[in-house]
């Protein structure tokens, strides 16, 4: 009830907001009618077929329901072959890009058609201009305008002057696309937009044209629509089969290609953020269908970001609500605004408008997967009337694509119209939100973040910045050293409460509390890195370099994604949120590209590579191939410097080549003039194969793109392979087994999909599927899955003395599986964790896995699983009488004054030694009798890493119920016979957001046959 009342407030005043900013002198029958015009030559053929190809009278609108005629421009009919929307057609994006290369020849002065990039497969990606010729003539000159409001501080935020640039500039439209390649519809819808846009002449689009520069990327995941498209004409020539599903989309993520506007680590975000960032776009709207009929999901539902400005939740509430009211009249079913989906995270390519001081939005139009026209059937959910769906979806309809381009068209275009006739009320928000991010610091700050100097993990820190440098973020470094204050950590009330009762035991907590009553200062070197929040793209950097908190009583019980992300936790990197504006006169100058350190420093013959777990180092081990590298077991010291254990020493390489390989990798090297007395063992450029199912390959397409980045490379192979190689340890080292997704269960890997019906499901390249593979996997069926000869062969391998390592579902997989005896899961009752970031806690820093980390590491988890340790094989862990129970059972005496039996002396109880919840518990007398299932120490699991205690569990994001995995293992290495199985229940690398703990697993690669180094021998 509360959450009803507490979002219809907000629909009710936004409503009313939008009629007060929309203009009074607008309101009425001054707007110009969504009408054809009165003299408007139409093309009778191709509106037949749109009427032909719309299934019902009310799935269209008087914007589309006809084509304008043009003499001299072509309609998409001669390029797709018939209308847009046509059932059976599905163009490739190449055929997209020459209608709108046709369409800029034809209509010189209104179309503009620029490359903005190439994907990862080398495919390019467009962004079409449309607008009028003098609009198109200027752009440059109207650019150079929108650049001042976009950067107040170039007109020195005089409101004034902006005024009068908001009184004649024309603002930018972006409109993107098919990012997500199931979803087919866009791309049609966006050639016939243009085609509209370039010669309709009806006063109602004439103004968008006048008025508006729209900006259209019709593919943004080309690589995925190629191969989309490919499927689907394999499903037209075999219309009796099962076709595949789309298991690759871009070279390395599917539906997660939606997922990068954080760490931008995808080519398709990157672009799509160039261009929006040059052309200082107002409004980037993204195209989606997978909710009926048109789900604005602009306004969503709570909680919304917390580092958006204010003025865009009102703007997204103003425009939603109008493209509803807008829709609505024409008479069209199932069009909304206020749905389930939260704008939390910031990691939607969408929100890179709403992290720019732009305005995002998102249509969920409703589609077929494809350009067959079918019979739909919806959930009861889906078409229920609700109070913020008075006419909802209809439960069963026949659907076309036509239908769905009709939607899209008709919600963009009252959009574009809506927008066009508030556009001095949005041009001027959106200088006032770059003027408000620039005003952070002395309004609601923090005044900078420093990145400090002297962080030992500096390859990490450049890393981290070269991601805010690709968020256009500004980066300054302090030319000297300077010292800023913080604010005490409590309020003295707060503390005096302590202060008068304490005793004499709790004086080192009044101590404590008397400290953090008072404020304190902190002295940053020169050389360390700023970044000012007085800048007009402060706010994405403060979003995602604070911390997250999502409260477990929130209404909202689904977060739609991710609930935290702090990037300088998961970086592993030092990062200081600043309050005191002290620190904005600290001397500085600006960095424009922040390079990772490199080269070898220092005289001398040996040469040394501190360890600071960064993922660098695999690069250059793999780049030195044949150089010899020795990781120390053990830290030391030699010439006043400290070494950290694992600290590399390079042989067999001179030092000109170390330098230029040094340099290029981002790896510090230290010439020493002598080895240091440590003991060490060979560090490895281990051989591995990257294993992956035929079921999903998002997940492990970030650990793809991980290792692509660092330079490890791998065999690909399919789980299907893994049974058909001869013999796997003979090939490989390592073979990484990284998570499915959608936590994928021991059977299905083992299964896959059934194969006793149905039609193979083919996944290769052929003449009617010529981009199914592109750089990837292939096989005649993904429907087979490891089977057990494959599971046998992985057995083999690890018996013999490989390692395979898994994480998440993989780990459970495992587990399950019999690879080893000593770690079972527990099934969680409360646990929720929703993509949070949590702490954990270094168990045993003399593993090599472990090379680098210091005590603390902040994870990526999302709800485990949970691992705990036995000494017993296929046993449990035992309960025994712990916190849970009292200290004693029910008997004479008090607390403390034992029980005893009548009749006898009382007896002495055998002490049981306690254990951790991440220790293995010894194994008594009793249990060793006769039992060949207790495993012998030299097997028994190694936690490296375990999470922390539940006080200290959370950094960022949603957690409840955490007791039942705090302190638990979060990274075991179990040896297995003659090799190792490495288990995260972490994922450690995930959408380029986890760099801090990708050297987890780069460790366990290059110390492969070196794993039990600093193992202790079992206590006796
Ligand atoms: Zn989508």
């Amino acid at each position: 009830m509360m959450h009803w009342a507490r979002v219809a407030k907000c629909v009710c005043t936004a409503t009313l907001l939008a009629a007060v900013l929309g203009g009074a002198a607008r309101a009425g029958q001054s707007e110009t009618q969504p009408a054809r015009g009165a003299n408007q030559p139409v093309d009778e053929a191709y509106t037949a077929k749109i009427k032909k190809y719309t299934t019902e009278p009310y799935f269209t609108s008087p914007l589309v329901d006809y084509l304008p005629a043009s003499k001299n421009v072509p309609t998409p009919e001669v390029v797709l072959g018939d209308v847009s929307g046509a059932p059976g057609i599905l163009p490739y994006a190449e055929d997209v890009y020459k209608y709108m290369r046709l369409l800029e020849k034809a209509s010189p002065g209104r179309v503009k058609v620029f490359t903005i990039g190439h994907t990862e497969e080398g495919r390019e990606m467009i962004a079409v201009a449309v607008s009028s010729e003098s609009n198109l003539k200027n752009l440059e000159s109207n650019r150079a305008e929108l650049a001042k409001l976009a950067d107040p501080r170039t007109i020195k935020l005089n409101d004034a002057e902006a005024d009068k640039i908001v009184a004649r500039a024309t603002p930018i439209y972006y409109i993107t696309g098919t990012i997500h390649s199931p979803e087919t519809g866009a791309p049609t819808a966006l050639m016939e937009l243009a085609y509209r846009l370039a010669v309709d002449e009806s006063p109602y689009v004439k103004e968008i044209r006048d008025g508006v520069v729209t900006l259209i990327t019709p593919v943004v995941e080309v690589d995925g629509r190629d191969r989309m498209v490919d499927i689907y004409k394999w499903h037209l020539s075999h219309p009796n089969d099962f076709y595949p599903s789309l298991i690759y989309w871009g070279k390395y993520v599917a539906h997660d290609n939606n997922r990068d506007a954080m760490g931008v680590t995808l080519k398709l975000t990157e672009n799509v953020l160039n261009t929006y960032a040059t052309w200082k776009v107002q409004v980037l709207h993204d195209l989606h269908e997978s909710v009926p009929y048109l789900y604005d999901n602009t306004v969503g539902d709570g909680p919304y970001n917390a580092w958006i400005d204010p003025i865009l939740a009102d703007e997204w509430q103003m425009i939603g609500a109008r493209n509803v009211a807008d829709m609505t009249k024409f008479g069209m079913p199932g069009v909304f605004t206020h749905g389930d989906f939260d704008t939390w995270s910031p990691g939607y390519l969408m929100f890179i408008a709403a992290m720019h001081n732009g305005i995002s939005r998102l249509y969920e139009t409703f589609g077929n997967g494809g350009a067959d026209t079918k019979e739909r059937t919806l959930d009861p959910e889906e078409y229920a009337r609700t109070w913020y769906r008075q006419n909802p979806p209809l439960p069963k309809t026949l659907w076309s694509q036509r239908d769905n381009n009709n939607y899209e068209e008709t919600g963009l275009l009252t959009s574009l119209h809506y927008f066009n006739e508030n556009k001095r009320m949005f041009l001027k928000n959106f200088y006032i939100k770059s003027k408000r991010s620039i005003e952070k610091p002395s309004a609601e700050g923090p005044a900078a973040y420093v990145l400090p100097g002297d962080d030992p993990r500096s390859e990490l820190q450049a890393e981290l910045l070269q991601v805010m440098d690709k968020q256009k973020v500004e980066i300054s470094r302090a030319t000297s050293a300077f010292t800023v204050t913080f604010p005490p950590k409590k309020k003295e009330e707060d503390a005096k409460h302590t202060h008068g009762t304490a005793k004499a035991a709790d004086k080192d907590k009044a101590d404590k509390d008397k400290k953090d009553t008072e404020p304190t200062t902190r002295e940053f070197p020169a050389g360390s890195y700023i970044i000012r929040m007085d800048q007009p793209y402060s706010r994405i950097a403060d979003a995602l370099l604070d911390h997250q908190y999502w409260s477990p009583d929130d209404p909202q019980k689904t977060p739609y994604d991710d609930t935290g992300w702090t990037f300088g936790e998961l970086f592993g990197v030092q990062v200081v949120r600043v309050t005191d504006a002290k620190v904005l006169s600290a001397a500085m100058e600006r960095v424009n590209a922040v390079k990772l350190p490199g080269g070898v420093k220092g005289d001398g013959t040996v040469f040394a590579i501190n360890n600071n777990a960064q993922p660098t180092l695999a690069t250059l081990r793999y780049k030195l191939k044949d150089a010899t590298m020795d990781a120390a077991e053990e830290p030391f010291d030699t010439g006043g410097t400290k070494f950290n254990r694992g600290t590399i020493l390079v042989k067999g390489v001179n030092r000109g080549d170390l330098d230029k390989a040094a340099g290029e990798a981002g790896v510090e090297v230290v010439a020493l003039g002598s080895a240091p007395d440590v003991k060490t063992h060979p560090l490895r450029a281990a051989r591995v194969a990257f294993v992956h199912t035929w079921l999903s390959t998002q997940t492990e397409g970030w650990w793809r793109l991980a290792l692509d980045n660092i330079g490890v490379p791998y065999d690909y192979i399919s789980t299907q392979a893994v049974g058909k190689i001869d013999d796997l340890r003979a090939k490989y080292d390592v073979i990484l087994f990284p998570p499915v997704g959608f936590n994928a269960p021991a059977s299905l890997i083992i299964s896959g999909l059934p194969t006793t019906w149905g039609n193979p499901l083919p996944w290769k390249n052929t003449a009617e599927t010529p981009n199914l593979v592109g750089k990837n996997d292939s096989t005649d069926d993904m429907r087979p899955g490891l089977g057990w000869e494959g599971l046998a062969k992985l057995q083999e391998f690890v018996a013999k003395g490989g390692v395979l390592l898994t994480a998440t579902d993989t780990s459970n997989f495992a587990i399950s599986s019999g690879f080893e005896n000593g770690v079972t899961l527990n099934q969680a009752q409360k646990l929720n964790i929703v993509g949070s970031v949590l702490s954990a806690r270094l168990v045993d820093g003399a593993s090599p896995i472990a090379y680098g980390y210091s005590d603390k590491v902040s994870v990526y988890c999302d709800n485990g699983p949970i691992f705990s340790l036995t000494a017993i094989a296929g046993e449990r862990r035992r309960r025994r009488l712990g916190s849970h129970s009292k200290e004693r059972p029910t008997g004479r005496g008090t607390m403390d004054d034992p029980d005893f039996a009548v009749g006898r002396p009382a007896t002495e109880v055998p002490e049981e030694k306690s254990t951790e919840t991440w220790e293995i518990p010894e194994v008594t007398d009793e249990q060793k009798v006769n039992n060949p299932r207790v495993i012998p120490d030299a097997e028994l699991p190694r936690v490296i890493l375990r999470y922390a205690d539940s006080k200290d569990l959370l950094v960022s994001g949603l957690l409840e119920g955490g007791d039942e995995i705090a302190q638990h293992p979060a990274v075991v290495d179990v040896p297995s016979g003659a090799g190792h199985v490495i288990l995260f229940s972490i994922n450690p690398v995930y959408r380029g957001e986890t760099r801090g703990t990708y050297s987890f697993v780069l460790n366990t690669i290059m110390n492969w046959d070196s794993l039990n180094a600093g193992r202790k021998p079992a206590e006796k």
